[in-house]
């Protein structure tokens, strides 16, 4: 896969037929540079959306409609050969991104091999068959004579799952157990002498074992290529790219502020307590108490704040620089002489706004880059269900009205370090409202928040 900068060859000698590509090697396509970033941000954001449908206990019916909206949403294009194209473009360039540390590697295969398998599923049982043979399974269908040797004991399996067994035109293929984990855990199969019989409509597990094991083998290959030449050959223009996606945010924009109804400044202690998220409310506690805020605690509360949604004759629309200065000098007042703020802080606070250095208007931090960053000591930034206690994060949550059993739930969710899914549960208990999307960014996490306030008591705040 050769990436170039700014335009495609004509992909009518690229048709790569496949109805359900199998990923065994990168194609012989160029890519634009554009494309290879704008394709796997496309497949990330279906396979964040799988993670989360997964993390919630989607049911598998759930799960099949949730795949085909999400790749709907994300991966179509009106000709079917660019479609494959971008799958498999973006399938690749992902492997780069997620062959980098053991735990990348883990979400990205367990992600793709779900993927794969509700793709697998919806296709028709010719389509199915052909891909066996794409795998080139060794398996054998059972003769006639030996299935009415073990007829009854595929019935009783079938029966157990409330199915009957269509024995016309019934296949199974018998294969070592060890070989369908799922189906045997199930008690979806019969077995004996060591084989299971797997029916047709089972053959997904034969495929998805199959499929996890190659790309797992890739990952690490790629890896290796990735540590001794790529990252290097690489370093001024793929790297970069490759560096960022993995923590990229693939939501909407909130780097605009978002308008509401009239806040004043004098609101803003409130308003941090009805709809800041734990992350934001903790730094502006901090802040208050503490009347100093270390950089980090400053950027992730100060990009935040400048464009959250505020809307008032005071603030204008964000809370523009000057408002920013006045925030901050004051909140110090008590620690740091104006004097000493004027020199010290107020240049980074200019710099945030794009009015000083290289006059970046910098964004907000999203939830994935807050959740990735590792605070000192004496800093208080960074996701508080990643990095509180346990004991100081029930203590919050309780502090935000959160009930005892939701707070079970959300420990739930953050011992199985599903962080965000544990800030969207706390918005949920808070709120008493769903919030289906997840929360992926703190100020999602507000307009949400100031949206259902707004839908409950007609006004915000
Ligand atoms: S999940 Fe996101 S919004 Fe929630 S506390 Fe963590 S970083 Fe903040």
């Amino acid at each position: 896969m050769e990436v170039v900068q700014s335009h495609r060859k004509s992909s009518s000698n690229n048709v790569i037929v496949s109805i359900l590509p199998l990923y065994r090697s990168a194609p012989p396509l160029e890519v634009r540079l554009e494309d290879f970033e704008f394709f796997a941000m496309d497949r990330l954001r279906v396979l964040k959306g799988i993670s989360d449908g997964l993390c919630r206990g989607k049911k598998p019916e759930e799960m099949e409609k949730l795949v085909v909206d999400l790749w709907k949403a994300n991966m179509r294009h009106p000709q079917a050969v660019e479609e494959v194209n971008k799958d498999i473009i973006s399938h690749f360039v992902l492997r780069l991104v997620y062959c980098r540390t053991e735990e990348l590697r883990k979400w990205f295969l367990s992600m793709e091999t779900t993927l794969f398998r509700y793709r697998f599923c919806l296709k028709s049982s010719e389509a199915q068959r052909a891909l066996m043979s794409e795998f080139k399974l060794p398996y054998k269908a059972v003769s006639n004579a030996e299935f009415e040797s073990v007829k009854d004991n595929l019935g009783q399996v079938a029966r157990s799952m409330g199915q009957t067994l269509a024995a016309a035109d019934a296949i199974f293929y018998k294969v070592p157990f060890e070989e369908v984990p799922d189906l045997v855990a199930g008690r979806r199969v019969f077995i004996h002498k060591g084989h299971a019989y797997v029916a047709m409509n089972q053959v997904v597990s034969l495929v998805v074992t199959q499929f996890r094991s190659f790309l797992s083998k890739a990952l690490i290959l790629t890896n290796r290529k990735w540590t001794s030449t790529i990252r290097e050959q690489e370093k001024d223009r793929l790297t970069p790219i490759v560096e960022a996606l993995c923590t990229s945010y693939q939501g909407p924009d909130y780097s605009q502020p978002q308008e509401f109804g009239e806040i004043s400044i004098k609101d803003i202690d409130q308003v941090a307590k009805t709809s800041f998220p734990l992350c934001m409310r903790h730094l502006f506690e901090k802040v208050k108490e503490d009347h100093h805020l270390k950089h980090g605690g400053r950027m992730q509360l100060g990009l935040f704040l400048k464009t959250m949604a505020w809307c008032s004759c005071l603030m204008g629309v964000g809370l523009k620089l000057d408002d920013a200065l006045a925030f901050w000098k004051a909140e110090f007042a008590p620690k740091v002489s104006a004097e000493r703020f004027d020199k010290e802080y107020a240049y980074n606070i200019r710099h945030n706004y794009g009015r000083e250095g290289k006059r970046t208007d910098y964004t907000p931090y999203s939830c994935q880059k807050i959740i990735s960053v590792t605070p000192g000591i004496g800093d208080h930034h960074g996701c508080p269900y990643r990095h509180f206690s346990e004991e100081n994060l029930r203590a919050a949550l309780v502090r935000m009205g959160v009930s005892s059993r939701a707070v079970e739930d959300v420990m739930d969710k953050v011992h199985n370090r599903h962080y965000q899914l544990a800030c969207t549960l706390t918005f949920e208990a808070v709120h008493g409202s769903s919030c289906d999307a997840g929360i992926n960014h703190p100020n999602q996490y507000f307009i949400d928040s100031q949206r259902v306030l707004q839908s409950k008591n007609g006004s915000v705040a």
